[in-house]
């Protein structure tokens, strides 16, 4: 076997044991004489792996009772869309911090719905930091304050989440969910597309504040309303089943590496040794990013000249490591470390920068 070092943001790298697993189940799983996506979402077996995977989830994540985990479909980009039609009242509005992209994207949805709001945003500074939390302007009759945890493209990263007071807090984590402990309970919603952290793309996770529903705007449709997703457990229709199997997968892993705590210091090991080798060369590499703002999940950095990255960018992949191009918005380069890379491909390539550093100074 040939494994590459996978640094693409997402889909990204995921655990080799979760991988195995299903190569070895795919044509006869538990002896049902089937493969997971080819049963019934109805079957009972299908039942262990769906319910499973929603109690490791609440488990990893210290979930109260009151906070149910989702399971549904149209990524990320549908949460945009999801949360203001749900949970703005007619005539309401909710606020957002826009740190870039992503939250820029959902403010855009929610403005299309009702009336979003951004509270604060790094954009004069282009999004290279997280604003803090002095700099809100917060509407206090607002449905929900809106947080990127992550900005996979800018490499920014909330390291402390903001108090709101009683507003409803809300959060993408697509690109750092389970990277570390943290109190979910605080939120009203967690959403993450799955291809990152959790598993394959085509699963969304919701983690929803139940006793939130009961201010969501009925005047939904139907698949469009986390009310019917509660009520049926994520089996109102059918759901991504072996996307949900693969999650189970990881979730079982994460459990195994020592949980949240286990993931948490394998990402802090992996993150301050690329900023090492930064700070090591600071006339070669540098990175954009306010220290105090800098992401452990996607690590950014240019290089002196356009073409000296796309010469780093070649010659890594030509060393065994592939998605080390920025992403197209932004240029210079880019290592996703997300849970599933090990601290090996990590040092693989540190050691790499380090010796371009010195071939190419
Ligand atoms: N939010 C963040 C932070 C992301 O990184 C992404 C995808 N890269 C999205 C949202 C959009 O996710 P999806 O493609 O699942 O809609």
């Amino acid at each position: 076997m040939n494994r590459i070092w996978n640094f693409y943001a997402g889909p990204a790298t995921l655990p080799l044991p979760a991988l195995e697993r299903a190569k070895a189940e795919i044509p006869d799983w538990e002896n049902t004489g089937m493969s997971v996506m080819e049963t019934s979402h109805r079957s009972k077996e299908y039942d262990a792996v769906h319910y499973g995977a929603m109690e490791l989830m609440a488990e990893l994540m210290g979930l109260d009772d009151d906070h149910q985990v989702l399971f549904l479909q149209g990524g990320a980009s549908t949460q945009f869309a999801m949360i203001p039609m749900n949970f703005i009242p007619p005539g309401g509005s909710a606020d957002y911090v826009d740190t870039g992209t992503w939250s820029t994207k959902a403010i855009k949805e929610a403005k299309i719905i009702a009336n979003g709001r951004v509270a604060a945003t790094s954009e004069p500074d282009g999004f290279t930091r997280i604003p803090r939390r002095d700099e809100y302007d917060l509407d206090p009759s607002a449905a929900y304050v809106h947080i990127t945890s992550n900005n996979t493209i800018k490499g920014t990263q909330f390291h402390e989440f903001p108090d709101v007071g009683d507003t409803p807090l809300v959060a993408d984590m697509s690109s750092d969910i389970l990277w570390r402990p943290f109190d979910a309970n605080r939120f009203s919603l967690i959403y993450a597309g799955a291809q990152k952290n959790i598993g394959p793309s085509g699963v969304t996770i919701v983690i929803l504040r139940k006793s939130w529903l009961e201010q969501a705007n009925e005047n939904v449709p139907t698949m469009l309303k986390y009310a019917i997703h509660s009520s049926k457990d994520s089996l109102f229709n059918t759901p991504p089943t072996f996307a949900i199997y693969m999650v189970r997968n990881v979730l079982e892993w994460v459990k195994e590496q020592g949980g949240l705590d286990g993931m948490e210091r394998r990402n802090r090991t992996k993150g301050d040794l690329l900023y090492g080798v930064m700070a090591d060369h600071p006339n070669f590499y540098s990175c954009p990013v306010e220290p105090a703002s800098r992401s452990y999940m996607n690590v950014v950095w240019r290089l002196p000249s356009e073409e000296l990255e796309a010469k780093f960018v070649a010659e890594a992949l030509a060393t065994g490591m592939c998605g080390l191009k920025g992403h197209r918005s932004v240029g210079g380069c880019r290592a996703s470390i997300y849970n599933a890379m090990p601290k090996e491909g990590v040092e693989f390539l540190a050691d790499f920068m380090r010796r371009f550093a010195a071939a190419n100074r």
